[in-house]
Formats: C-alpha cells, structure tokens, sequence
C-alpha cells in the first residue's frame, strides 16, 4: 500500500474547498450534498435513517434544512446574511418570521467578544430555539430600532444521513475509519477529516490489502451512535479504527490512544510517530473529544484511537469562521496523509512469521542474504530471525529492535522469500 504523496495535499485542500459552501448539520441537505460529493470520488453507499428511529438511549431527530436568513434593519439592509456565511445561523434554528426590537433579538445573537472579526459556530441540537451568530464587531454595530428577522428553515420529519464505504480485503476482519461531517464551514474541525478519509480511502480502492476497510462519514454523537447501534453484530469484525479530525492545521501530530490504550493501533500509531523524525503528542483515552467515545463505550470497547494536529479546543479558530480555508494547510494534508498511511500499512502488514532454524542462525550467506556486517538490513535479519518464535509479530520486533516496521518487514520478507521463515496464518 505505497502511497503516492505528490500533490496530495494540495488535491486535499481543492476538495475542501469545494465542499466548503454546504450548509451541513446532523441532518438535512447540506449534510446530503456533502455526501454525494464524496460519493463522485469512492464507492460510498448512502444511508437514511428515519426520524424517530431509536438508537440505544438516542432517538434520531427531525431532520433540520434551511434556505436562508437574514437580521434587516429599519432600511431593509441585511445586517447579518446567511448567504454571507452560513455559521450566521445557530444550526437547528426553528423558522421564524417577525419584527423585533434590538433589545428582544439580543438573547438570540452570539458573538465573540475577544475575537472580534470571527463568527462564532453554535448548534441548538435536542433543543427547539432560533439564534443567530455574529462578529463582535457586527453586534456593536447594530443600533437601536426595529429589526426584521427571518429564518427560513424547517425542522420536521425526515431522516439522518450518513455515508459508508466497503472496500473488501483478503479478509473479513475490518479496520474502521471513522469522521465526522456534520460541521458547516468550518475546516479543521470537521472537513479536514472528511477529505482526509475520503482520500485513504481513494487509495486504497485499486490496492490490494489484507483487511477489509470501512469508512464512516456520520454527523457527530448521533451518527456514531445510530451506526454502532444499527450495525452491532458488524463491530465483532473491527480489529482496528481510527477516527480522523483536526488533521490539517499547522500543528504537531496528535494521536489519542484508544481505551485501552494498548491496542494494536495505538502501537502502531505510537511507532509511526516515533519513527518520523518530527515533534508528536501522545494523548491518553478521556470520554471527551470525537466519535472515539461512542467506539470506545464499555459496550463495545473497540481499539479505536483518534488521529489529529493540534486537538479540538485548543486552538483558538476551533468553532469559529477563523477555522477556514486558509487555516488548513496543504502540507499538514500531506503529512497527515503520510503518517496515518504508514499506520494502517503498519496494522495491514503486521504479521507473525516463524523462524524454520530455531536452533541457531542460519547461515545466511549462503542464500546471498548476508550483506555488509553490522548493516542495518543484516540487523533487522538477525532480529527477525532471533524473534520469529511464533509468539513475536512484525511490530514486536521492530519496537524490540528500535528500527522502523518497514525495514523489519523487508527484511521478513527477504527471509520468507528465501525460505527461512514461515508466515503463521492469523
Ligand atoms: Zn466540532
């Protein structure tokens, strides 16, 4: 599973911007278009799950969508417009239509006052309110009078969408891939994921790979939650996940690792990382954060880490207009693309191989498999050689022997191919 890297993140960063526009929410249009615009780039099956619907102690809402909005002022000039932005709207506003005074519309106006120039991003999920978001700036500039205020949007009966692509391996047992998509304009958080997602999985669709993988696009919590509940006898299947956010502001690598924390992808994130010659984070489990909380529930405990740049809330953009398409970076794409790449070429290639001379070294000359002494490739031979006993897998060794996967794996393979170790079936 070589992975192309030219251009990559620059692709990455197109395809944001084209997906950039859509008014998304846990449901409703924007979120379907959004879906449909992955769809054009991989195998991606739609999925709706009608309103009502309960899921464990969830039940999926009536589905939101909305056409525009506007603050006018006495003038008929629109103070704050929708089709400016769509975070103006706090997302799952009911629709209303009337005439206020500034003092009556005020409890429903957000803004930031220590971030003046950015619109801050507000939701009223499982609550029935209207609100509008602003610039602080925007806000101070309103003066006394009557204001016409108008949310054209709707909140009724419908579905929650959600997208999920197969892309079947040699076998059965899976490795989920899992992001959120329910975030309007806003990049880091959550189209950066998205893309993200989207482009593995473009990688992977011509690629020949041992397990089979599943990637998620779900609206946050409630796309998770409906997923694992709807798809329970399929979680037995999940050997690894990842859930990918944040993956494209200028910050460091950050890997979150799963509950247990040492899983086999929390291993190979961790090697991956170590192995990259760059600054990284290693963060432990907390129930707080992305979809991790949902996989990684007592119910399921599955070995689902979460891969970011610098983690949600701590940047000062995060929910705000701020978080935009300047604020992502090519090459953060590029080398978020890179380093979860080698993870799951990492878990996709871990095998356990079993030495056919356990009683002393082989002589490897012999096979023309002896190079310079005290190389690292004679190195990593030795290595896999003295380890592969049945009980020590591909990233055993490396972690054992401090050198990265890729050169034991290589050196596994020259072993296998010249018949002097033996791959045990998983
Ligand atoms: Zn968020």
């Amino acid at each position: 599973m070589a992975l192309a890297i030219e251009n990559v993140g620059r692709e990455m960063h197109e395809f944001m911007r084209e997906l950039y526009p859509f008014c998304r929410s846990i449901s409703g249009d924007g979120l379907r278009a959004t879906l449909h615009h992955i769809q054009k780039r991989i195998p991606l099956i739609m999925h709706e799950v009608p309103t009502g619907t309960q899921v464990f102690d969830w039940t999926i809402p009536k589905e939101w969508n909305i056409r525009d909005a506007y603050i006018k002022d006495s003038h008929g000039n629109r103070v704050v417009d929708f089709q400016q932005s769509n975070l103006h709207v706090v997302s799952y506003s009911l629709p209303i239509h009337r005439k206020m005074t500034l003092d009556e519309l005020k409890p429903h106006l957000f803004s930031l006052p220590d971030r003046p120039d950015w619109i801050p991003y507000r939701t009223a999920y499982y609550r029935e309110s209207w609100g509008f978001c602003l610039s602080h700036k925007q806000l101070l500039g309103l003066q006394e009078g009557e204001y016409e205020v108008c949310i054209d949007s709707s909140l009724e009966p419908g579905h929650l969408s959600y997208g999920e692509c197969y892309l079947k391996g040699a076998r059965e047992e899976e490795i989920i891939i899992s992001c959120h998509v329910c975030h309007p304009s806003l990049c880091n958080d959550n189209l950066s994921g998205v893309v993200l997602g989207t482009r593995l999985a473009e990688a992977l669709v011509n690629r020949p790979h041992q397990y089979s993988y599943r990637f998620l696009f779900l609206p946050v919590t409630i796309g998770a939650i409906a997923w694992l509940c709807l798809n329970e006898p399929q979680t037995a299947k999940v050997r690894h996940g990842v859930v990918l956010t944040c993956v494209g502001d200028s910050g460091k690598p950050t890997y979150k690792k799963s509950r247990t924390g040492c899983a086999e992808v929390d291993r190979a994130a961790i090697h991956v990382l170590r192995h990259s010659g760059g600054d990284f984070a290693v963060q432990d489990f907390s129930p707080y954060g992305y979809d991790e909380r949902q996989y990684c529930s007592p119910g399921f405990n599955l070995p689902v880490g979460c891969f970011m740049r610098t983690p949600n809330g701590c940047f000062p953009e995060y929910h705000t207009s701020g978080d935009n398409l300047s604020f992502v970076r090519p090459e953060s794409f590029t080398d978020s693309y890179v380093k979860v790449g080698q993870i799951l070429e990492v878990l996709d290639l871990n095998e356990t191989y079993v030495s056919q001379n356990q009683k002393c070294e082989p002589q490897l000359g012999k096979k023309g498999l002896y190079s310079a002494p005290g190389s690292d490739d004679n190195l990593a031979l030795l290595w896999v050689l003295n380890l592969s006993d049945g009980d020590h897998s591909l990233l055993d060794i490396a972690e054992r022997s401090g050198m990265f996967f890729q050169r034991i794996r290589k050196a596994a393979d020259d072993l296998a191919g010249a018949g002097i170790i033996r791959r045990l079936n998983r």
